[in-house]
């Protein structure tokens, strides 16, 4: 880290780029030194989402003074290094940043999420080679996208056999496959990272894809997992051998199709990756001109000019929507339901230069401005979403602060189509926010929708015809080019594999579309096989989707530790224990927005269960994959190796 310069201009200049609480935050961290958290600085929690924290002038001044004293103080002591605070102290400054109490139990999460002693808090704190030398023990891993190069390096560090296993050509998964224009991650990078690859150097709050697609590849190549890698590789199938206690993997790749025994599997192959084209339109496929999914943009097709039509409004499509605009002779957007819009003033922003500056220069402040995004964004938003049985309940909103929001979200969508009120009533949506994705902008979609030549059509699509796509009330839209943003086929987890477990049972077969885990992590009947984004483990209203798989990676890795050091060969889930907690999990997510609302989401499956979302607190998650319980679990012991 660059020291902070003798002369004040410099870190003056900066300090008008800071994000001040934060930094009032890490200055206090660093220095050790509280006082600097006064009342009348302290965030206000309704205007979280505004620069600062919406803070006055003259709290801004305020603030720069004391965080430029203590930097200073900093500068200038004679040891230079910074004050290792206390959990007491970690949780003074927490409570400060956050406006409210925080209980013991959130203390060693806390302390992990700002990394003060590096990664040692999460890596694995065990090696193979310490705990069964001798024992041949090899992880296949299905997927080298996010979720995969965090079990890769984990499994790296605790010298676990490991082999990942990719049909693409390259690491990143999903930011490798959606390369559509306008593509980026919309909730803040400094959160949306690993916590073991932070980077004080993002260029923009929510990068672009291109940038998230080199950060994936560049922790593979730094962690040296590339060459682990078997690329434009597929599995088709996974078998489980009882007898051996092995899985049993068919892979189609570039040496044909060959089979490979493991220990154990670990699925990384994410939820939203196989596009969902609308083919219960009628007419579909009868487009005679070029037509395609976000997910698999034709590059080759130029638009400028062109009459083009986008069919769906979630976000992929409304990230697609203000970028083609620009080139298009004519849009046509074909919504079905209106996304509630969550505005992010810095959503194509560059990172202030003087943010950047200080993230690099003072100790400590890259991790709390994330701890306080990732708090922010988390455990604040939750109470969102709860539905209230006494409100009563209703498909306006749900509870009181969700009625709040709605009216927050409602007031966004008016002034940004003042005097439109047509438009207005087309993108308000009739159901309470978060019981669906919601769409972040910073205002520019609305901006399209009201140029001239942006057809916002809200009318059901009757048909697709060689010409174009045609609504219920007649009119024939006339296109060149149709894309479609309509989403992915999220519940069918694991699909396309093949996986047999025990006694022949097919998952698939077994969940018959209604996929469920213990975790999101364990299935019973499925041995030491073991999902990462699996089966409700989706978030809506909290926290990175990053930092769910570090969790289940954990998770996976303690139980890889468990077998190797109770000498067993396989852990299959109890039914009991998997069926009492998707009880639970189904009980909350029934008063949960997305769960209680009518509304059409990827959220739910065939049977309208909430498959995919996790309706509990970060807390409650990263307590429960800690570690393995061993009484949740069928342990076998292990095979004897038979005499040579
Ligand atoms: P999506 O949210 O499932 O949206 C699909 C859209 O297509 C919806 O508007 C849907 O309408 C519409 N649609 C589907 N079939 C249709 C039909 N037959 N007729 C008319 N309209 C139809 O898919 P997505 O936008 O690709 O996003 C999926 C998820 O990916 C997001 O929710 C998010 O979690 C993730 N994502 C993240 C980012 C990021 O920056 N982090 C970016 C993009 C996507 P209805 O609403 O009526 O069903």
């Amino acid at each position: 880290m660059p020291p902070l310069p003798a002369d004040d201009a410099e870190i003056i200049n900066a300090l008008s780029d800071g994000e001040m609480p934060a930094l009032l935050a890490a200055v206090a961290h660093v220095t050790g030194d509280s006082s600097i958290l006064t009342a009348d600085l302290r965030p206000d929690l309704a205007k979280l989402r505004e620069p600062n924290a919406g803070y006055t002038e003259a709290q801004l001044t305020a603030a720069r003074e004391s965080c430029l004293r203590g930097l200073r103080k900093l500068r200038d002591q004679q040891d230079g290094l910074p004050v290792r605070p206390s959990d007491e102290d970690v949780r003074t400054i927490m409570e400060w940043l956050a406006g409210t109490e925080i209980s013991e139990r959130y203390i060693p999460l806390l302390a992990e999420e700002l990394s003060i002693d590096g990664d040692q808090l999460r890596a694995p704190q065990w090696e193979k080679a310490a705990l069964a030398p001798d024992r041949p023990f090899k992880v296949v891993i299905i997927g080298a996208g996010m979720s995969g190069i965090a079990a890769a390096h984990r499994l790296d560090q605790a010298g676990v056999e490991f082999v990942v296993y990719d049909k693409n050509g390259d690491v990143g998964g999903t930011w490798l496959e959606n390369s559509y224009p306008g593509c980026r991650v919309d909730i803040q990078n400094h959160m949306y990272s690993y916590s073991f690859a932070q980077r004080t150097d993002w260029p923009m709050y929510h990068s672009p894809r291109d940038v998230l697609a080199n950060y994936f590849r560049d922790c593979a190549e730094q962690f040296g997992l590339m060459d682990r890698i078997h690329f434009h590789t597929e599995v088709s199938s996974a078998t489980w051998h009882d007898a051996s206690q092995m899985w049993r993997l068919a892979l189609n790749g570039p040496n044909g199709v060959e089979e490979i025994e493991a220990n154990a599997v670990i699925s990384a192959v994410g939820q939203l990756n196989r596009p969902k084209l609308p083919s219960e339109i009628a007419g579909f496929g009868q487009f005679e001109g070029p037509a395609f999914h976000t997910a698999r943009w034709d590059h080759s097709v130029d638009l400028t000019g062109k009459r083009v039509a986008v069919i769906g409004t979630g976000a992929s499509a409304c990230q697609v929507i203000p970028i083609i605009a620009k080139e298009v002779a004519h849009l046509t957007v074909f919504q079905r339901t209106a996304p509630w819009q969550l505005p992010a003033p810095n959503y194509s922003l560059d990172v202030a230069k003087g943010l950047t500056w200080l993230f690099e220069r003072v100790p400590f402040y890259a991790q709390w401005y994330r701890l306080w995004l990732f708090w922010r964004g988390a455990e604040l938003m939750m109470p969102l979403a709860i539905v209230d049985p006494d409100f009563p309940p209703t498909e306006r909103s749900v509870s009181a602060p969700n009625e709040e929001m709605r009216a927050l979200l409602t007031m966004f969508l008016q002034m940004m189509t003042d005097g439109d009120p047509e438009l207005f009533a087309k993108v308000v949506p009739d159901y309470p926010p978060f019981s669906k994705r919601f769409v972040v902008d910073d205002g520019g979609l609305l901006l399209t929708y009201r140029q001239p030549h942006v057809n916002l059509e809200t009318s059901d699509i009757a048909g697709i015809e060689p010409t174009g796509v045609r609504t219920a009330d007649g009119t024939l839209h006339e296109i060149d080019v149709l894309i479609y943003g309509t989403g992915f086929q999220a519940a069918d987890f694991l699909m396309p594999m093949k996986v047999i477990g025990r006694e022949g049972l097919s998952l698939h077969d077994h969940w018959d579309g209604d996929a469920r885990a213990y975790i999101g992590v364990t299935i019973p009947g499925f041995p030491n096989l073991f999902t990462l984004y699996g089966p409700n483990t989706n978030i809506v209203v909290n926290g990175s989707i990053i930092y769910y798989s570090e969790c289940e990676v954990h998770y996976v890795v303690e139980c890889l530790r468990l077998l190797l050091v109770e000498a067993k060969s396989s852990l299959d889930c109890r039914v009991d224990v998997h069926d009492a907690y998707n009880e639970k999990i189904d009980a909350a997510n029934r008063l949960r927005t997305w769960g209680f609302s009518g509304v059409r989401s990827w959220y739910k499956n065939k049977t309208g269960r909430t498959a995919q979302n996790w309706p509990f607190s970060v807390l409650e998650y990263w307590e429960l994959t800690r570690s393995p319980n061993p009484d949740d679990y069928l342990l076998t012991d292990l095979v004897p190796t038979p005499i040579a």
